[in-house]
């Protein structure tokens, strides 16, 4: 299956983003894309990687996902005026885990533009793999922020492919599950989520493995729950057999992988013990396949692994060998005492058993089995219009021109809420 040749890889940075803060203490530090960044640079990554740089998204563009009200809501908030929105802090769940900060607003826009202005990429054939490190911010529902992440750009890539591609797949190997972008296409067979996560006493609680889409997305939501100390050796041996069967079963022609850090050992919030070669080990496996991949970062809060982890895979992306001894770049002395690209692991338990991974794995590989092999293969007719993923079947709704992103997609009348569809 292998793909020969070199990969045309495409790769967007922001400068501005470093420069945003979600608050002192706050685990979620924006300036880890910088870092990594200037890793990459001083690598001499670079210089293979073609940069883009997209258009900014308007509002416009994050009501094909969102609702109007909460874009409303995140263009208005600042600091200075919050207290007067006290309401709609609560309903929208901004204020705590996501904190307002200022330009706000602007750091989703910027983040959304390079996953939009990737699958653009993609869907236009200039590029072979996109890396966006600043987005994979998979937590964020509808009409709410979660879990530090407030515009779902993961579910805005996907709908941006969907215009093209028929069958799209979102892999998450965050240390959480990956909930706002399976909320978003739970009851389609248009797009495929899978999702390796921490599962049980853990944020956000949801990707238990009997959860599996609903009416026409019944088999098409993948869950592979994981108890503490993941190491290397069984991440790869779940990963891959798992990855395998979708790929031969669901045939997706493009697909989303969120790279999230926090799945690392010795993450300040996660629990696993993976090092960056078991990490990666995902990201290579996944590009074996040669479909057209959108790379997006994700969680990831010991601030000094994760540009270790994503420079680390952009190199893989790339087919480049880099040197474990780390160039001097900006944030040397964060690399500090050995300044080396790898890091060791730890002596925890893996509390996942052979037993448990295996059985697991035939679960979902049953699951898989049970779904409509490469189904909808009709022509496609033109863009995806129109779309809106909330409880609705999206399977025929195949009509309207591309817009190409930067459309102005009006979404008519109120679709089902599928957090209510989907309480359990
Ligand atoms: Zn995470």
């Amino acid at each position: 299956m292998s793909a020969s040749g070199k990969k045309r890889v495409s790769y967007f940075y922001d400068a501005e983003i470093g420069n945003y803060h979600y608050g002192q203490g706050h685990p979620m530090k924006p300036h880890r894309v910088r870092m990594t960044h200037n890793l990459v640079v001083n690598y001499g990554l670079y210089r293979n990687l073609e940069v883009y740089r997209p258009k900014l998204v308007s509002h416009t563009n994050l009501t094909r996902f969102h609702s109007d009200d909460y874009v409303n809501f995140l263009r208005t908030i600042t600091p200075d005026n919050m207290t007067e929105f006290s309401r709609q802090l609560a309903r929208f769940n901004v204020g705590e885990d996501c904190p307002v900060f200022d330009g706000l607003f602007e750091f989703t826009q910027l983040y959304t533009s390079g996953s939009i202005g990737g699958a653009a990429r993609l869907n236009a054939n200039q590029s072979d793999i996109v890396i966006n490190w600043s987005g994979g911010l998979h937590h964020a529902k509808k009409a709410e922020a979660s879990g530090f992440c407030y515009i779902n750009d993961c579910v805005l890539a996907i709908l941006e492919l969907l215009k093209k591609h028929q069958r799209v797949l979102y892999i998450d190997i965050d240390i959480h599950h990956g909930d706002g972008v399976e909320e978003a296409f739970y009851a389609t067979s248009r797009v495929m989520t899978c999702s390796f996560h921490k599962f049980g006493e853990y944020f956000p609680g949801t990707g238990d493995v009997l959860d599996i889409g609903i009416d026409k997305g019944k088999g098409y939501s993948i869950n592979f729950p994981l108890n503490d100390g993941m190491d290397d050796e069984s991440f790869e041996k779940v990963f891959r057999p798992v990855i395998g069967k979708i790929m031969e079963r669901f045939a997706p022609t493009a697909i989303v992988l969120q790279c999230g850090a926090d799945s690392l050992s010795g993450d300040r919030l996660g629990c696993f013990n993976l090092s960056l070669k078991g990490h990666a080990s995902c990201v290579s496996y996944v590009k074996s396949f040669g479909v057209p991949t959108l790379v997006l970062g994700g969680g990831g809060y010991t601030l000094r692994n994760v540009p270790r982890c994503w420079t680390y895979e952009t190199s893989v992306l790339l087919d480049a060998e880099i040197k474990d001894c780390l160039p001097y770049n900006d944030y040397y002395e964060y690399f500090g005492p050995d300044y080396r690209l790898h890091m060791p692991t730890s002596n925890m338990t893996n509390l996942n058993s052979q037993k448990y991974c295996e059985e697991t794995t035939i679960k979902l590989l049953n699951i898989l089995d049970d779904i409509e092999a490469v189904p909808g293969t009709q022509i496609e007719s033109g863009g995806l219009n129109n779309v809106t993923p909330k409880g609705m079947d999206i399977d025929d709704d195949d009509k309207g021109a591309d817009d190409g992103g930067n459309g102005d997609d009006k979404r008519e009348g109120k679709k089902g809420d599928l957090k209510t569809e989907m309480a359990k």
